[in-house]
């Protein structure tokens, strides 16, 4: 939204803003025009290619992307100066290319860029390393990456226009919906009733599940903590939930197994995932035996070790073929994975990734164990009933704080001394532990919220 339309809509009458919301989203139909029918019809017929005819197809786009950001990117053209662009023929010579590192990106981004905003999709990276970074797409690569998207979406029942409750990271919401315990705007046309993640707290959650109640989505979107959130408020509190989803998708963060199994249990439905960052990096798509795969025509993930060379587990490198915009080719960007052996059954024959760690700096660091990831932080609360979230937060080497919302009739001082231990259990007893119980926890600037926010990331090697 630009600013002139943000004025307007803050000011603005309910029904208005539902009326700009619609229209705002009439906009966004560019993203179904161009080559989107053309892509999705044929991704969908790729869906269970041969996987030799996929790798063709990804040799192809790669090379006519490197050629497109050699020839339109000031950047690229001197940061490949003094390589031999002539012998790369395929995907295997992307090695011969320097890294980007996200500094680089962040410093160079001017010239790094090929189009001018007024011609562009504009997208914002998050921000959990410092400052939201604005990227520009060109027209037909966010039709590409749609394209793309609603075809995986709609082997799952998805189709736009359809009764669909999206949970948005966007300031959608005034001082008089939030007197109103009104945490959603309603686009007409197209079916979509967007709920403010920046709203979703434990009083006012209720007013959110009945509002989900009376309009009975079909699909929901959202990050994973937010929805889980809703849903194990719902599971402690025995509230109602009357109606029942075709599919759930969640994006953008990093799946924690037994929030899923929550989601699934409490909606009655089944989550997809699926992997794509804001800077836009490459698809990973959850297939129905609940595999990840790599989206072999959206760009290239490279798996590598310290040293930045090939290996199972570690950090990923991504290329992705649909930023032209905004080239991004061996960007590091700060996300891990794993390779996986097993050869899925599902039909997709694409490479299988067998676990996204995220984000880099989502793990606690003791000097007796290193880093806990977050996974196994949150596993630490799995026999708790009265946990209903939260996080730990280290500002310093040897304390956390430990920020607790409790549903008091399940908690008593007995689970804080658990709680305790299955911290000391993976953070070693050198650490100093501070419990805080409070009301609410704060929210990322996306809307997002992670159970571990880790300070001093820049202490640790
Ligand atoms: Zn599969």
């Amino acid at each position: 939204m630009n600013k002139l339309f943000q004025n307007i809509y803050r000011i603005s009458p309910n029904f208005v803003q539902n009326t700009m919301i619609s229209f705002f989203d009439l906009v966004y139909l560019r993203r179904h025009g161009g080559n989107y029918s053309r892509l999705k019809r044929q991704y969908k017929e790729l869906q269970t290619a041969p996987l030799e005819h996929l790798l063709d197809l990804q040799n192809t786009r790669f090379l006519e992307f490197i050629n497109y950001v050699t020839n339109h990117s000031e950047f690229y053209k001197n940061y490949y100066a003094d390589i031999d662009l002539s012998q790369i023929k395929d995907v295997t010579g992307i090695s011969l290319l320097p890294v980007m590192e996200k500094e680089t990106l962040r410093r160079n981004i001017k010239t790094i860029k090929t189009i001018s905003p007024n011609k562009s999709y504009v997208g914002h990276t998050g921000g959990t390393t410092g400052k939201s970074l604005e990227v520009y797409y060109r027209w037909d690569d966010i039709q590409d990456r749609f394209a793309m998207l609603d075809a995986f979406r709609e082997k799952y029942g998805y189709k736009f226009g359809k009764r669909t409750a999206w949970f948005s990271g966007k300031t959608i919401l005034n001082k008089k919906d939030e007197r109103k315990k009104r945490f959603w705007k309603l686009d007409y046309f197209f079916n979509i009733r967007y709920y403010s993640t920046f709203h979703i707290t434990q009083e006012n959650i209720p007013y959110i599940l009945e509002d989900l109640n009376w309009y009975q989505p079909k699909i929901i979107s959202g990050f994973p903590s937010n929805l889980f959130e809703i849903a194990n408020t719902a599971r402690l509190n025995d509230l109602r939930v009357t109606f029942k989803p075709d599919i759930i998708f969640t994006t953008a963060e990093t799946l924690i197994k037994e929030q899923i199994d929550v989601i699934e249990e409490v909606f009655n439905c089944k989550v997809f995932d699926q992997y794509a960052s804001s800077e836009g990096a490459p698809f990973l798509f959850q297939c129905q035996k609940g595999r990840m795969h790599f989206q072999l025509l959206s760009g290239i993930i490279e798996i590598v070790d310290e040293n930045m060379k090939p290996a199972q587990e570690g950090e990923i490198l991504v290329s992705s073929f649909t930023t032209r915009g905004t080239p991004l080719v061996r960007y590091r960007i700060g996300d891990k994975m794993s390779w996986s052996n097993e050869i899925c059954d599902c039909g997709d024959t694409q490479p299988v990734i067998k676990s996204v760690q995220g984000r880099e700096i989502e793990y606690i660091y003791s000097r007796e164990r290193g880093k806990i990831n977050l996974g196994n932080i949150s596993n630490c609360v799995k026999n708790l009933n009265g946990v209903v979230k939260f996080q730990i937060i280290q500002d310093k080497l040897d304390e956390i704080d430990v920020k607790i919302i409790t549903d008091q009739s399940h908690y008593s001082g007995e689970d804080e001394n658990e709680f305790k231990k299955e911290l000391v259990d993976r953070l070693g007893e050198l650490i100093k532990i501070n419990f805080h119980y409070v009301q609410d926890i704060e929210k990322s600037a996306s809307g997002k919220y992670s159970i571990v926010k880790n300070n001093i990331h820049h202490l640790v090697k």
